[in-house]
């Protein structure tokens, strides 16, 4: 079967990079999960259907028209025949994405597609149950984390190249706010899987956390 290597953990935490360049160094395929999530929440709001109706979201989670394309190192977005790649990665997206996420029937409706992703010569996943639910036999398993105020700055620099407006006392606030509603879920919550590494990247570069993932990798 095909190597799967997981990378979980909370929001900002730098998993969505460094899980691209461990991807690219690796040569293997990318799964951001939390974009599948994200999608799923614009797409529920442009059909009208309340984001804590799990019955009515069930069936668009199933037939989500959302297509990833690989371009120049990035990754666009298309829902529903429409590039969603910048309002994607909105904060505002990122609360739709996490009232979805709640809902068991919503997760479970999503696990096919996402395991769908593990294809030759190997995949990299990142998002908060990679580990844990969707690819429990992953022979390498991630938890990235950080200080929340060091997150939230890290979410303000991201956000003000992108040139969103944010403040960071509300960062730090919707980044607790954010992880205690992934944390406390009762279904898959974000926790460590038990047999994961953890890396607290508070002091550490990007460089530095991508080269102990491949070290890791290589073991
Ligand atoms: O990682 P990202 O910020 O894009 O994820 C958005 C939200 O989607 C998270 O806060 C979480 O609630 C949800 N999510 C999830 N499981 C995943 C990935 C994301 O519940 N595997």
């Amino acid at each position: 079967s095909v190597p799967v290597l997981t990378i979980d953990g909370p929001v900002s935490s730098g998993k969505g990079t460094i899980a691209r360049r461990v991807a690219a160094e690796l040569g293997w395929q990318l799964l951001d999960s939390g974009a599948i999530y994200r999608a799923l929440g614009l797409y529920a709001r442009a059909q009208g259907v309340a984001l804590n109706d799990e019955t009515a979201l069930v069936p668009l989670a199933e037939r989500l028209p959302v297509r990833f394309c690989e371009q120049g190192g990035d990754t666009a977005v298309w829902l529903d025949g429409a590039d969603v790649s910048r309002e994607l990665r909105d904060e505002k997206t990122g609360e739709l994405a996490s009232q979805v996420a709640v809902l068991p029937a919503v997760r479970a409706a999503l696990l096919a597609r996402q395991q769908g992703f593990a294809e030759a010569p190997g995949l990299v996943a990142d998002g908060r149950d990679m580990g844990t639910v969707v690819f429990p036999d992953a022979p390498l398993k991630i938890y990235l984390t950080a200080s929340a105020e060091e997150r939230a700055r890290r979410r303000h620099n991201q956000l003000s190249e992108k040139g969103f407006g944010a403040n960071l006392a509300t960062l730090i606030e919707d980044i607790r706010a954010r992880d205690e509603r992934d944390m406390q879920r009762a279904v898959a919550p974000l926790k460590p899987a038990a047999d994961a590494l953890t890396i607290d990247s508070t002091h550490l570069g990007i460089a530095e956390v991508v080269s102990r993932i491949l070290e890791a990798a290589a073991t």
